[in-house]
């Protein structure tokens, strides 16, 4: 049975995608290889708003997310926290021996600037992780805020995953200035899950040489050094950069603006229907996600029962809430590829399926 997933990530993958997927494999060390390397960077490079250079990593974005503390933290790194993916990181960070110390907030409230520059000020940490956009409750941070904050702090190293926002939004790696920008290929990107990218700054590069513990899989330096040459450590996932590329020549059609302001709309699309019956945005106010939707299950509709239905009798996948939000909240992806009319079909389902629950 096929149907399409209206979750936040994996997403639906479009056919010109899977058609991409399936060319030739060529050799990872071959002039054709480089080619198609450096023919993906400076794409790349664009969306980040950087000049520098943005590594393909084999792994899903967890590798990345992991490796980037091991080759950066040598004294101790404070973790953001405002979700599931954020708080795993501050346990990633203890699994992997480093002193690691937490900025909470309850989820879907954002990370506070003036509480990171308080943190920061007591100059404990040389490395701090964030998530721009944290799917698990559809909460977005102010980056140009945070960033703002960060700056303040040269010797702090800033790692920030943006596995849910890049290329939903503009990202401005550079005039920000911020160290090492990270995402997955499953979600905003559109791509099937196995591939990540990092994109560090010479800061970043310069700390990772110092620290002895980088490993080998996820060596900055080790990807550094294959990438001045067009290539990867080790043997990448070819099919997903055939697919990236693919996917880059679409973003180059469709147009950066036009493709950021089509996500603001068809975010908007599934707000104004869920207000219209009555539920609520789970994140605080203003600071809804621009790629997903979290809303609050104020109407106590058995999303069990609906996703269903949903499933069953209309062929589409929402998300019936992560983690300790299950059945409280549920969750709209409208990453990728969706237009008004995909989000409407949905829409128009759920209409239906919530109808035999008596909301109207
Ligand atoms: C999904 C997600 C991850 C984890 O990605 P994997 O590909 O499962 O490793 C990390 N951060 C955010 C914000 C995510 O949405």
């Amino acid at each position: 049975m096929s149907y399409k997933l209206f979750i936040p990530g994996p997403i639906a993958v479009s056919e010109k995608t899977l058609r991409a997927m399936a060319q030739p494999m060529i050799g990872h060390r071959s002039t054709d290889f480089v080619a198609l390397y450096q023919s993906i960077q400076p794409d790349l490079q664009a969306l980040l708003c950087t000049t520098d250079p943005v590594y393909l990593s084999t792994s899903s974005a967890w590798g990345v997310m992991e490796g980037s503390i091991r080759n950066l933290t040598q004294k101790k790194v404070l973790c953001c926290m405002n979700g599931a993916f954020s708080d795993k990181w501050l346990d990633v960070a203890q699994r992997c021996g480093l002193a690691a110390g937490a900025l909470k907030s309850e989820w879907g409230q954002p990370v506070d600037p003036e509480a990171l520059r308080k943190e920061l000020a007591t100059g404990q940490y040389d490395t701090v992780t964030l998530i721009h956009n944290e799917t698990s409750c559809g909460c977005m941070s102010d980056l140009p805020a945070i960033a703002a904050v960060l700056r303040q702090f040269p010797d702090v190293i800033s790692i920030v995953d943006t596995v849910s926002s890049f290329s939903a939004m503009p990202i401005k790696k550079d005039e920000l200035g911020l160290d090492v920008i990270i995402t997955g290929s499953q979600k905003a990107l559109a791509l099937p899950p196995g591939m990540s990218l990092l994109s560090p700054s010479k800061r970043a590069l310069a700390r990772a040489a110092l620290c002895k513990t980088r490993g080998y899989y996820f060596d900055f330096l080790e990807f550094q050094k294959n990438h001045e040459s067009g290539m990867t450590p080790s043997t990448p996932v070819i099919p997903l950069i055939y697919a990236l590329r693919s996917k880059l020549d679409d973003i180059k059609a469709e147009g950066l603006e036009a493709r950021f302001a089509r996500h603001a709309r068809n975010n908007q699309q599934v707000r104004d229907w869920a207000f219209a019956k009555g539920f609520k945005l789970f994140p605080k106010e203003g600071h809804g996600s621009v790629s997903l939707n979290c809303f609050a299950n104020t109407l106590k509709v058995d999303l069990a029962a609906a996703n269903k239905a949903l499933k069953a009798k209309h062929g589409f996948v929402i998300d019936g809430g992560y983690g300790k939000l299950k059945g409280l909240t549920f969750r709209i992806s409208n990453m990728g590829d969706e237009t008004t009319e995909t989000m409407a079909a949905l829409l128009q389902a759920l209409d239906a399926v919530l109808a035999e629950q008596g909301v109207k």
